[in-house]
């Protein structure tokens, strides 16, 4: 039995909805470690420090950097984005599973140092319905939502990277089926 815990990363386009998927599964799931990112983005409203993300200036972020303390980092919309790495590290280490939501470049960066990680891809039911929930969004500039629109075509051609795909059509059905894969990870590693 491998003792040590899996590392879930769920990634996708912007606005298909990994953040509410996300949110639904950890209201479910008590074995799994979320993984906060650090971000120099600003903070929206509702947002809160060290619950969604922890919010770095950009000197903070790049000694982070310099510092190898991301395991991944990715530069999005003009803000970067990353995980740290000895959460990830220790909390793998001490058996428990770790999950990511993350871009598509920085899931990418995640496979090259972790391959025994489990990769799904949040699709979107089309195109016409990400466009509708990236603009429908309304905090974001017009210019941050065409940036958005592009990484979401670009993100969307990385999907055959993945070990699975999940169609978010239905949040409940999304959280299910990932649930489905967090089981037969497990079934699949705890063969003797
Ligand atoms: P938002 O600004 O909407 O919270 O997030 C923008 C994008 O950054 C989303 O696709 C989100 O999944 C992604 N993201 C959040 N945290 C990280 C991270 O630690 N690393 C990377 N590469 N992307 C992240």
């Amino acid at each position: 039995m491998d003792e040590n815990g899996i590392l879930f990363v769920l990634s996708g386009p912007s606005g298909v909805g990994k953040g509410t998927v996300r949110k639904e599964l950890f209201e479910q799931e008590d074995d799994l470690a979320y993984s906060i990112s650090m971000t120099t983005r600003e903070r929206r409203a509702g947002e809160q420090d060290g619950v969604d993300y922890f919010y770095k200036t950009n000197q903070q972020f790049e000694q982070l950097i310099a510092d190898n303390e991301l395991l991944e980092y990715a530069r999005f919309v003009n803000n970067y984005y990353g995980t740290p790495r000895r959460y990830v590290e220790n909390t793998l280490a001490a058996g428990q599973d770790v999950f990511l939501e993350i871009e598509v470049q920085g899931a990418m960066q995640v496979k090259d140092n972790f391959p025994e990680g489990v990769f799904i891809f949040l699709f979107p039911p089309s195109l016409d319905e990400l466009k509708s929930r990236i603009t429908s969004r309304g905090t974001e500039s017009q210019d941050a939502v065409l940036k958005r629109l592009q990484e979401a075509r670009s993100e969307i051609d990385m999907m055959d990277a993945y070990d699975y795909v999940v169609v978010n059509d239905d949040v409940q059905k999304a959280v299910m089926k990932i649930q489905s894969i967090i089981q037969s990870e497990h079934c699949r590693r705890d063969r003797i």
